[in-house]
């Protein structure tokens, strides 16, 4: 009998995501208002677009296995070299590496209970331990608590995305610093930076370079290119040249590497995404005061409005889909009575006002 091993078998038939494609096939519509994915409503580059366009012709070539003019590019945003940088097919991709890096089959890592699902994806899909600690009341990852138990339990790896998704919470770097300073010498924090574009840079940890700290950034967000798939870490060379013995050499879009450094050339398309991120923030906080609904401030593109209780919160998500507007909502308390919505534009904001207004209006909510 041909079976997985244990560990996959052990693996509940979950799926992390749900894509709106498979939504859409479910509720037969043939279109949707994506805010569900905190992609880019503004789009990627118009240069990036240039770009990848006229490289298209090469497609038949596979691409530079060491990214290394994009590498090169990212060492001077970062003001590092570019052996402390590895390119991945996104951060999904390099979070996977540092699992099977840096967790032994059997071991512990350590994360907070309902952030973003990828990381503890991998400790399951590689065999090890995660635990987990609670969001604080508001909804900011317990660094406190994290610390607790990592001195207690000392994982391999505690994972913290900030800002944090799906709060939008964002912790001061003064206490980032802190939190990692204290942590215990042999565990590496896995610091997730997926929306640091949208943070002003003096209040991001500044560049450090340790064996213990992996920052994993992506194109994904601010840059819109969530569909090209590319992302990056930065370390030391010497973790970099750990990622080297076992990521997928030809596992980067050749046409990604492209569109990614000519979108990072292009800092006047940045601005105004992030410009009119923020535009798109304060509209939903508009909104929400407007329906009596509190809401989390949040420093990414995305903004979580609280709707009471769990279960209203998912008959609000259900509802707004079969009108055509597709959100998520946070899967663990203390969010789970919050609906997510990312930033769109001002069309989609009042497509996604107007179905709101009618769903409370309906819903018991
Ligand atoms: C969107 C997101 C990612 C995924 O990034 P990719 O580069 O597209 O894989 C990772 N972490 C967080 C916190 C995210 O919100």
């Amino acid at each position: 009998m041909i079976r997985p091993t244990p560990a996959i078998e052990a693996i509940p038939q979950t799926t992390p995501f749900i894509g709106p494609e498979q939504l859409m096939r479910e509720t037969h519509q043939l279109e949707l208002v994506r805010l569900g994915a905190n992609e880019s409503a503004f789009g990627p580059s118009p240069k990036a677009v240039a770009a990848m366009t006229q490289e298209l012709p090469r497609l038949s070539w596979y691409g530079d296995p060491e990214s290394l003019d994009l590498r090169d590019a990212l060492a001077e945003k970062h003001g590092c070299k570019p052996s402390q940088i590895v390119v991945g097919s996104g951060i999904d991709d390099i979070m996977g590496l540092a699992v099977r890096a840096f967790v032994a089959p059997g071991g512990v890592a350590l994360a907070t209970t309902g952030t973003y699902p990828t990381f503890a994806y991998h400790v399951a899909g590689y065999g090890a331990r995660l635990l987990e600690v609670p969001y604080c009341p508001d909804g900011t990852p317990d660094c406190d608590a994290l610390l607790d138990v990592a001195r207690n339990a000392m994982p391999s790896i505690v994972y913290l995305a900030n800002p944090d998704n799906p709060s939008g919470r964002f912790i001061s770097r003064r206490e980032i610093e802190s939190f990692y300073e204290a942590l215990p010498r042999d565990t590496l924090l896995l610091l997730d930076e997926a929306y640091a574009d949208f943070v002003d840079e003096g209040e991001l940890l500044p560049a450090s370079f340790e064996d213990r700290l992996i920052r994993l950034r992506t194109f994904s967000k601010a840059y819109g290119m969530a569909g090209a798939r590319i992302g990056y870490a930065l370390s030391t060379q010497r973790n970099v040249s750990t990622f080297q013995k076992i990521r997928l050499h030809y596992g980067i879009n050749r046409n990604a590497q492209v569109g990614a450094l000519a979108s990072l050339r292009d800092a006047e398309f940045r601005a105004y995404v992030v410009a009119e991120t923020a535009r798109a923030r304060e509209a939903y906080y508009e909104l929400a005061t407007e329906l009596g609904r509190p809401y989390i401030e949040s420093q990414t593109n995305f903004v979580c409005i609280g709707m009471e209780t769990a279960d209203r919160a998912a008959r609000v998500m259900n509802e707004l889909l079969r009108r055509g507007v597709w959100i998520r909502k946070p899967g663990a308390p203390p969010l789970d009575s919050y609906v997510r919505v990312s930033a769109g534009t001002p069309d989609m904001r009042e497509a996604f006002a107007r179905a709101l207004r009618a769903v409370l209006a309906e819903v018991a909510v």
